[in-house]
């Protein structure tokens, strides 16, 4: 494993214009990518997961290896970050002492293993890194887990080194090649919200199954629901946020959640939380 590929994959995964720029100029840095690496591993970016009920969860970057998947969620917070594994939220702390808060990184990338395991197979080895940018300090984070890495940009290298140092082989090249074709797919998210409604339908005959899913599920990641991101659908907030209450961060560009009412469809009325550089970055979670 070159180091230099490692810059790439941090290109990858910190690149904030690749959700504007699908199409061609993809096409061409995979293959890029894909030659760089031989036959070694593969990257994927923003692939979108069935999950139950229509909903989808989305995956920052994948990188698809003989040892198994990397499962790679990116984090652009400034600041000193105080975190728990166990924690449901985490806590961005600014130089003026503002403090905010954000859904736990580890838990949100659980998720995505979660639903990502049972699309690949649950044979398929899952590894899980979470991403920090330069721009932050990772002051305290408690991991416990020694198969979860919480980590700066500049220990990627490392981090996936010592995992694939220990991992065995697991996936042969065609089945690497497979798991590729499938996720690929997984990148346009109308095929995955298609995925998700036919999971959603035959979900309606496997009640036993579901209840014993709902037993098991942890906390999970605020479900976004994909429809509700249409601008026509979004009116912004009047009030302000409660005083004395810590702000939610955006988890994918890491600017603050403003909460906000659905104006149309099924959910009008409803508040929901959405991110306050919309329209240039379409998150929302449920309130
Ligand atoms: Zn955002």
């Amino acid at each position: 494993m070159a180091k230099g590929f490692f810059d790439m994959l941090l290109d990858e995964i910190f690149d904030a214009d690749w959700k504007g720029h699908r199409g061609e100029k993809l096409t061409e840095r995979e293959l890029k990518l894909v030659g760089f690496l031989g036959r070694k591993g593969k990257i994927l970016r923003n692939i979108y997961l069935p999950k139950e009920k229509g909903e989808t969860t989305e995956i920052d970057v994948v990188y698809i290896t003989q040892k198994g998947i990397f499962v790679i969620e990116s984090k652009n917070y400034s600041g000193w970050i105080f975190g728990d594994e166990k924690a449901t939220y985490w806590t961005a702390m600014l130089p003026n002492k503002e403090k905010n808060r954000f859904y736990n990184p580890i838990k949100q990338n659980r998720t995505h293993l979660k639903w990502l395991g049972k699309y690949v197979g649950e044979e398929v080895p899952l590894f899980s890194l979470i991403v920090f940018s330069e721009r932050c300090e990772l002051k305290k984070v408690t991991v416990d887990s020694p198969e979860i890495k919480v980590i700066k940009r500049d220990r990627l290298y490392a981090a996936v080194r010592s995992i694939w140092d220990t991992a065995e082989d697991k996936l042969a090249e065609e089945q690497v090649d497979e798991i590729y074709g499938m996720l690929q797919k997984m990148t346009d998210v109308d095929q995955a919200v298609k995925e998700a409604h036919v999971k959603n339908i035959n979900a309606k005959y496997k009640k036993a199954d579901a209840a014993e899913t709902a037993l098991q599920e942890d906390v999970s990641e605020p479900t976004v629901q994909l429809q509700e991101a249409e601008e026509s659908n979004i009116q912004k907030a009047e009030e302000a946020p409660e005083p004395g209450v810590e702000e939610l961060l955006c988890p994918r560009c890491g600017s603050k959640l403003v909460l906000r009412t659905a104006k149309k469809g099924t959910n009008a009325g409803n508040q929901f939380y959405g991110c306050s550089r919309f329209p240039k970055c379409r998150y929302i979670q449920n309130r």
